[in-house]
């Protein structure tokens, strides 16, 4: 007998919370009753998200947003914090290969305004340093950096430069006139070889020439040395190899997570829990070992709801896919609230997502990862692997959220969206989503409702 199973708010969880913790509830160090993150933390935005109710999603949300304070942590155990900037998956799969080094990104601190609701004042701080709201919610991340009130200032900052967008390179810019000493290293824009031109296979279906993966495995060689000298150890081959089979055991995990619950008939997990999965591919949340715990408690969580036939949405949900991270977390209960459900997405890091080649030397295997990277590249790479995943996983729409400011979303939506008009005829719609949404809310709501009304239409044709 199917069931489903309610969401809880703040309150639900102080109850649930009390119930686990009377049934002998087994925390991990950073554990707690997420309400903590409000009263101590100024996390406002938690009292106006729904949350599942397992207690795999209570551990994923203490993981997430205790990170900082993991981090100070480490530091305080003498451990070296190193601040990688814009490759979303690749530099923290070599800096956790080494001992005593944790590797987390500044540019997470874009959840931060949204989090705190605006508290923080990180976007107003951003403008008096130059960088205004023609910029993506990216550039929370340059006041978070001189006040220090975040994260704690990397030992060693490594930023990717080239193909990468002009939001970034111009936050990362001023960071550096700003004092902070940043390690560039170079991506180049990817291309399809051209004919005759030696050619590689790389991650997700793609190819691109030769002499780009040399490009990039040379730059990662720079990187390579950097995170060496700062750890006092060589990074050989061998240890790196160790690092991309730990990258891999995390990125099978999300892999069988997103196949347990994106190709479900109906959704064990909610949409918001995913996208907080799906994000620890890019850095472990500052902590590889604790990532493969969590996953595998939702993972295990996830089998057990199929099993029992509990889910978290009906199976008249309309299955949809959805396209780039949302600067507003409400954002992922609104679809639900709306009828859809998720049944994949592409949180703009695929690259991240897919298994690092383990049969190639293991700079070479990173360097073809690194490229692989779905904003490295055309856009049109990326609509065909959304257009892949939406027929694999059976989705009935798409959502494209653009994210204010940022200087690909424009494009980048329409070719997604043609893309997808074409080859599978589903209805698509693009939403912008601020990093606080309250007053657009009936807006979004509205269209929501409209796409997944034509889809619900689409089904009795
Ligand atoms: S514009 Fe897009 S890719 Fe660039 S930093 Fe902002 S969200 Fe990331």
């Amino acid at each position: 007998m199917n069931a489903l199973m309610p969401k809880l708010d703040l309150a639900g969880w102080d109850r649930r919370y009390a119930e686990l913790q009377g049934r002998g509830l087994h925390e991990a160090a950073y554990g707690g009753p997420l309400r903590r993150h409000v009263d101590r933390d100024r996390d406002f935005r938690l009292e106006q998200l729904q949350f599942d109710g397992s207690a795999a999603a209570l551990r994923l949300w203490n993981f997430l947003l205790t990170e900082n304070e993991r981090l100070h942590q480490a530091r305080g155990r003498g451990e070296k914090i190193v601040g990688t900037m814009k490759d979303l998956g690749t530099v923290p799969v070599m800096a956790y290969a080494l001992p005593g080094l944790r590797a987390f990104y500044p540019d997470g601190a874009w959840w931060t305004p949204c989090l705190m609701e605006g508290s923080d004042q990180l976007l107003q701080q951003a403008e008096s340093l130059g960088i205004d709201a023609s910029f993506c919610p990216v550039r929370a991340m340059l006041p978070a950096f001189q006040n220090g009130e975040h994260f704690p200032r990397p030992d060693l900052l490594i930023c990717s430069t080239g193909a990468v967008c002009d939001d970034f390179s111009a936050i990362a810019q001023r960071l550096e006139h700003l004092g902070h000493a940043i390690f560039w290293w170079e991506m180049p824009r990817r291309r399809a070889p051209e004919p005759g031109e030696g050619a590689c296979v790389l991650p997700g279906n793609l190819t691109a020439p030769s002499i780009q993966v040399d490009c990039v495995r040379l730059e990662l060689e720079r990187v390579r040395l950097a995170l060496a000298e700062l750890a006092g150890v060589p990074l050989d081959d061998a240890r790196l190899a160790d690092g991309l089979r730990a990258a891999n055991r995390v990125r099978r995990l999300l892999a069988s997570l997103r196949q347990a619950v994106y190709a479900a008939p109906a959704a064990p997990l909610p949409a918001l829990e995913m996208l907080v999965a799906e994000m620890l591919a890019i850095h472990f949340c500052s902590d590889r070992e604790e990532t493969v715990a969590v996953l595998a408690e939702l993972l295990a969580e996830a089998h057990s709801r199929l099993r029992r036939g509990h889910f978290v949405s009906g199976a008249q949900a309309v299955r949809v896919f959805w396209v780039n991270p949302v600067a507003d977390l409400r954002a992922m209960n609104l679809l639900e609230d709306c009828g859809g459900r998720l049944a994949g997405a592409d949180f703009m890091f695929s690259h991240a997502l897919d298994l690092i080649p383990e049969d190639l030397p293991p700079l070479e295997a990173l360097a073809r990862t690194a490229l692989a990277d779905p904003m490295v590249g055309p856009a049109t790479d990326r609509a065909a692997r959304v257009v892949r995943e939406c027929r694999a996983n059976r989705a009935e729409a798409v959502v494209i959220a653009r994210i204010p400011g940022a200087s690909h979303c424009v494009r980048e939506g329409e070719i997604i969206r043609q893309t997808v008009r074409q080859t599978l005829d589903l209805p698509v719609i693009e939403l912008e989503i601020p990093p606080v949404s309250d007053a657009m809310l009936p807006a979004l709501a509205s269209r929501l409702q409209a796409v997944v009304e034509t889809a619900l239409a689409r089904r009795s044709k």
